[in-house]
C-alpha cells in the first residue's frame, strides 16, 4: 500500500528571513464559481495539465503564451498568443480573468505585478522572483536555516578566481533561465570554470560543489490563501543527463527522512507566505542528511504521478487554490512509477542498429499493453532529443511491482541509460 500523505495544516508561523515577501493579512478569497475564467501564464505541458484539471471542474482557462501550437494553448478555452509583457494581452487577461497563475518560473515578474494590480495572482510575484534566481533562492533557503550545497555567487571572473579550491569538482549554473540542466557546466578546476563562464556570456552564475548523492527526492505542497497546506508523499527521483527520468512514489526512504523533507518544504512555503503549488527538490547524502537543491513555484514533473495515483492531482490543487476552493486530499491510493518520455524515443528505438535521422512515432501499444500503465502525451508536434514529449505512470498495489513493470516498459520503449537503472 502506498504511503499516506501528511495533511496537517500549518499556519504562517515561521519567522520571515531576509528576502522573503513581507507577511500580509490573509483575506479569505471569495470562491470563484465554476464557469469563471482562470488565467494562466505559460503554454507548456504543465499548463496543459492545469487546463485539463481546471476544465474538468467547469472552469474556463485563458492562456497567455507566445507559442503557435503550445501544449496548453491548444487545449485552453482561449489562447492569447503574445509576449508575456505585451500590455494589450495582459490587459485582456486582466479583463477576462479574476485570478491568474503561472506554469513556469521564468515568466517576467513585471507581468505578474501588472496582473496583481487588477486581480488575484498566485503564486505572488515575490515568490516567483525568489525561485527564478538561483542566487536569491540560495540566500533565501539558507536564511530559513536549511542546508544547501556549498557554493559561491559568481558575478565576475574574479569571483571565480577567488573560489575556494574545496568547491571543485563543481557545477557552474547560470542564475536565471536554466532548466533541465541547460545553463549548467561541470567544471573540475578554476580554468574550466572560467571557460564555462565565458561560454555563458559572463551572466551571473553560482558555482556549486558537486556532491556525492545517495538519492534525490522531492516534495510537492499546495498552500492556500488561508495559510493551510497539504503535502504529497515524497518522490524518489532519478535524473539522466540532468533531466528527470524516473519518479518512484512513495520514495523508499525512512519515515524520519520523509518527515524532515516535508517539514523543510513547509518551512519554505510558510516563509514565503506562498500561495499555490510548490515543489522542493532535495539531495540526500550518504549520512542521511538533506540539502535543498532548488524550488519550483508551480506543479513539478516529479508530481505528475498525482494525476493517476492520488485523490487530488497537483494540477487540480493549483486550480483549487486559484479559485479559492478547499484543498483536496493528497492521499495516494496506488504506488506509482512515472517515466518521462523524451524526444529521444522517436530516434532510438529497440532493434535499431543505429539512431534514425528522421523521427518515428514510438509504438504506444507496448505501453498500453500493460493494463496498469497510463500514457500522457503533451501534443508537441516536433520530437527533439531531450524534449519532454510525455510521460507514463505505472500503478500497482506495491511499489516493487510498479518498478518491475516500469523497467519492462523502459526496455520496450528503448529508454533508460545503461548504468542508471530504476533502483530495483
Ligand atoms: P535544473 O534547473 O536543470 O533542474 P538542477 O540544479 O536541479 O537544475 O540540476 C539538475 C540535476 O543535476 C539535479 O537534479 C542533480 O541530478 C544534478 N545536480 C545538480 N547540482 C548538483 C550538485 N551540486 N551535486 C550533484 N549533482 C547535482
Ligand atoms: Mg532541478
Amino acid at each position: 500500500m502506498a504511503g499516506s500523505a501528511s495533511t496537517a495544516p500549518t499556519g504562517p508561523a515561521t519567522p520571515v528571513p531576509p528576502g522573503a515577501t513581507a507577511p500580509r493579512l490573509h483575506r479569505p478569497l471569495p470562491p470563484l464559481p465554476p464557469g469563471s475564467w482562470l488565467g494562466l501564464l505559460g503554454g507548456g505541458q504543465l499548463g496543459r495539465m492545469f487546463c485539463m484539471a481546471a476544465q474538468s471542474m467547469g472552469y474556463r482557462v485563458c492562456v497567455l503564451d507566445p507559442g503557435a501550437d503550445s501544449p496548453a494553448g491548444s487545449v485552453a478555452d482561449r489562447h492569447l498568443r503574445a509576449d508575456y509583457l505585451d500590455e494589450g494581452a495582459l490587459r485582456e487577461m486582466a479583463d477576462t480573468c479574476r485570478a491568474t497563475t503561472t506554469e513556469f518560473e521564468n515568466v517576467p515578474a513585471r507581468a505578474l505585478e501588472f496582473l496583481a494590480a487588477y486581480g488575484i495572482v498566485s503564486p505572488a510575484a515575490g515568490s516567483v522572483a525568489i525561485a527564478q534566481d538561483r542566487m536569491a533562492e540560495k540566500a533565501f533557503v539558507r536564511g530559513c536555516g536549511l542546508d544547501i550545497a556549498p557554493y559561491v555567487d559568481v558575478r565576475s571572473a574574479d569571483d571565480l578566481r577567488a573560489a575556494p579550491p574545496g568547491l571543485f569538482p563543481a557545477i557552474l549554473k547560470v542564475t536565471r533561465l536554466g532548466y533541465d540542466a541547460k545553463g549548467q557546466a561541470s567544471v573540475a578546476s578554476i580554468g574550466q570554470a572560467l571557460d564555462a563562464f565565458a561560454k555563458f556570456g559572463r551572466v551571473p552564475c553560482v558555482l556549486e560543489k558537486r556532491l556525492s548523492l545517495e538519492l534525490e527526492i522531492s516534495v510537492v505542497v499546495a498552500r492556500g490563501f488561508d495559510g493551510r497546506s497539504v503535502a504529497y508523499p515524497v518522490a524518489e527521483n532519478v535524473h539522466r543527463a540532468g533531466i528527470l527520468a524516473v519518479s518512484t512514489v512513495p520514495a523508499r526512504i525512512s519515515q524520519d527522512l520523509a518527515l524532515r523533507a516535508v517539514d523543510a518544504t513547509r518551512r519554505l512555503a510558510d516563509a514565503m507566505d506562498y500561495v499555490g503549488v510548490l515543489c522542493v527538490e532535495f539531495f540526500v547524502l550518504a549520512d542521511g542528511s538533506l540539502r535543498v537543491n532548488e524550488m519550483a513555484p508551480r506543479p513539478h514533473n516529479s508530481g505528475h504521478y498525482t494525476i493517476d495515483a492520488c485523490i487530488t492531482s497537483q494540477f487540480e490543487q493549483q486550480a483549487r487554490v486559484l479559485a479559492g476552493l478547499p484543498l483536496g486530499s493528497t492521499h495516494q491510493h496506488q504506488s506509482a512509477v512515472m517515466l518521462n518520455v523524451l524526444g529521444d524515443c522517436w530516434f532510438d528505438q529497440p532493434g535499431d542498429a543505429q539512431p534514425s535521422v528522421a523521427p518515428r512515432e514510438p509504438d504506444w501499444t507496448v505501453v498500453l499493453g500493460h493494463p496498469s500503465a497510463k500514457l500522457h502525451l503533451y501534443g508537441k508536434r516536433e520530437a527533439r532529443r531531450g524534449r519532454k514529449m510525455g510521460h507514463v505512470t505505472v500503478l500497482a498495489d506495491a511499489v516493487d511491482e510498479a518498478v518491475r513493470v516500469a523497467v519492462q516498459i523502459e526496455r520496450e520503449l528503448g529508454i533508460g541509460a545503461p548504468g542508471e537503472p530504476i533502483r530495483p
